[in-house]
């Protein structure tokens, strides 16, 4: 286990947070904590601390932010400073781009925090069976985010590392493949996907994006399609659940590889 996750544990059984709903009251955890959290203009920012003598803080949350996962997710990136950054850090500004995007260093402090709102928003003791037992689709993922009160986003890649499937979350933006995180299984399947790349046409994902398609659930596509070429066969398929999300032009992708992409004989055949 991480440091981030140790402190969320810790926070989780020293408030104590005993069933899902007393994380919705996520202000009063933080003022328990010794942190204050108000709301500001801050300009281009999103998000800030201070720690002032007493170990206390005041956490400000910029008024630009309207929704509330988001809002939520930044509280809980900050109280994340605050537990373990508090000896390095006096005063920490965060932006857009260090909050809840999980692109960079997984040591970097940014991403500690939000290791650590991921852990403390989405708690192991709480999720660890429902994504680990459950059928894989976006629908669970959306009903876990919504009683959570967490994004979508953040929610799949949470999953991630409880699913025992062979799953990878993507993320594309303005129909360019950004990110992506695989579930153990998939991780040990030997693929890779296609960061970087333009979305496929074929794929639900551009089907979508392009308004040629509607609805959900999972569809049939071409390895190839996601994958970055491998030893995997060329007629291989994979299940797709892909979500438009138009306002910011994002495409959150489920990806599941549940049934054989390799040559039978590969190993055999030799
Ligand atoms: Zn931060």
């Amino acid at each position: 286990m991480n440091i981030a996750a140790i402190a969320a544990n810790q926070v989780l059984d020293q408030i104590p947070v005993l069933v899902p709903e007393d994380l919705l009251l996520l202000n009063q955890i933080a003022f328990r904590l010794g942190a204050r959290v108000v709301e500001e203009d801050l300009g281009g920012s999103e998000a800030s601390i201070i720690i002032v003598p007493g170990n206390k803080a005041i956490i400000t949350i910029s008024t630009k932010v309207l929704s509330t996962e988001r809002k939520r997710f930044s509280i809980a990136h900050e109280l994340g400073h605050f537990q373990i950054h508090r000896n390095r850090i006096g005063f920490n500004l965060c932006s857009s781009s260090n909050i809840e995007t999980f692109m960079g260093k997984p040591v970097d402090i940014e991403q500690e925090a939000n290791q650590f709102a991921s852990n403390f928003l989405l708690p192991e003791r709480f999720v660890a069976r429902i994504f680990s037992k459950s059928e894989p689709s976006m629908d669970l993922i959306g009903e876990v985010a919504s009683s959570y009160e967490v994004s979508l986003t953040a929610t799949a890649l949470r999953f991630t590392e409880f699913t025992e499937e062979p799953i990878a979350v993507v993320l594309s933006r303005g129909g360019r493949i950004v990110f992506f995180k695989g579930a153990k299984a998939f991780t040990e399947s030997d693929v890779f996907v296609n960061v970087g790349e333009a979305v496929g046409g074929n794929t639900m994902a551009g089907k979508l994006r392009n308004d040629q398609i509607s609805g959900e659930g999972w569809r049939k596509v071409l390895a190839s399609d996601w994958l970055r070429k491998g030893e995997y066969r060329r007629d291989a398929r994979i299940q797709e659940w892909s979500v438009y999300m138009p306002r910011y032009d994002n495409i959150l992708t489920l990806l599941w590889i549940n049934e054989e992409i390799y040559d039978d004989e590969g190993f055999w055949g030799q």
